[in-house]
């Protein structure tokens, strides 16, 4: 007995698939309305009885046999050894970055969702336009009779031709609805973060951050301002690592689902996490990755 009870105490219980562990949270809801934490009955409910041979994971949502959940130290050391070392680090940074934000049950399933390749990325020269027109919207949403004085800088500077379809519309728009000025006020955020995959902030701020006035004087001081020439500013733009940018992107694309989930399950929010501002970073930077192949602002996707 002593034997036995020792065996069991050096298993490690984690989801086969993505190996999110139990945190002794109650994630699980029998057909009786019974709520509980299946790993102190080994799957069967406590109240009606009926056991369970499948148990479903939160970190990743998949099922997969109860008794494939308890492993061996043997077992977690061939598993951390399997697998790209390269994904496998990012997994591991990717979700410490969301269980820092009370995102908790949030597991990568595919290592493959982490691999990319930042020769599909946008150039630096693309993302300094882009960088640069965000930047002069958001001005122009608080300014909107400098439109005109924008739109000429704009076509003097040649990138003219890099603004959207619906960021002309807003420029050359009499009376914009106070909706689309709303929404717009957000590109500060995009521009943003396009100066920090640049080089030209050190440090994006954490999402959750309640005062990030001085990152914004930072971009200020770093980049022209509108009207001066962009010639020589754009030519010399060289992003920061990559892998940086990827994880921020990917931060942001599972925060979007975490939000997206909550809505769905109607489910308390246990983050503190500025939606838009994670919005904006995930738009932005799937822009700049060019996902699923898009190039065009106004088609950046971001469902999940
Ligand atoms: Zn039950
Ligand atoms: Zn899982």
């Amino acid at each position: 007995m002593f034997f036995r009870k020792k065996k069991k105490n050096n298993l490690v219980i984690q989801c086969t698939v993505c190996e999110w562990r139990p945190d002794g949270g109650k994630y699980w809801a029998c057909n009786c309305g019974h709520v509980w934490n299946t790993f102190k009955s080994h799957g069967k409910c406590p109240k009606c009885e009926t056991q369970y041979v499948k148990t479903w994971c939160p970190g990743c949502g998949k099922s997969t046999p109860h008794k494939d959940w308890y492993k061996t130290p043997e077992e977690i050391i061939a598993i951390e050894d399997s697998g790209d070392p390269i994904l496998r680090k990012r997994k591991k940074s990717l979700e410490s970055r969301l269980i820092g934000y009370g995102i908790k049950n949030y597991r990568v399933s595919h290592l493959g969702y982490l691999n990319y390749s930042p020769d599909s990325f946008q150039t630096p020269y693309e993302a300094g336009c882009r960088m640069m027109i965000l930047y002069a919207i958001s001005h122009a949403v608080h300014s909107l009779e400098d439109r005109p004085e924008i739109i000429q800088w704009l076509k003097e500077e040649m990138i003219w031709d890099r603004v959207s379809q619906s960021e002309k519309a807003f420029l050359e728009d009499p009376n914009p609805e106070e909706e689309i000025l709303m929404d717009l006020s957000w590109r500060i955020e995009s521009a943003l973060t396009l100066g920090w995959c640049l080089n030209k902030v050190e440090t994006l701020p954490k999402l959750d951050a309640k005062h990030n006035e001085g990152v914004f004087e930072e971009l200020q001081r770093n980049i022209p301002e509108i009207g001066d020439s962009l010639m020589l500013f754009l030519t010399n733009l060289e992003f920061r690592n990559t892998e940086e940018i990827l994880e921020e992107n990917l931060v942001n694309e599972l925060a979007t689902t975490y939000f997206r989930d909550l809505f769905l399950n109607g489910q308390k929010d246990q983050t503190k996490i500025n939606r838009s501002t994670s919005y904006e970073r995930h738009q932005v930077l799937n822009w700049l990755r060019q996902f699923m192949d898009i190039e065009e602002w106004d088609e950046t996707d971001t469902s999940t």
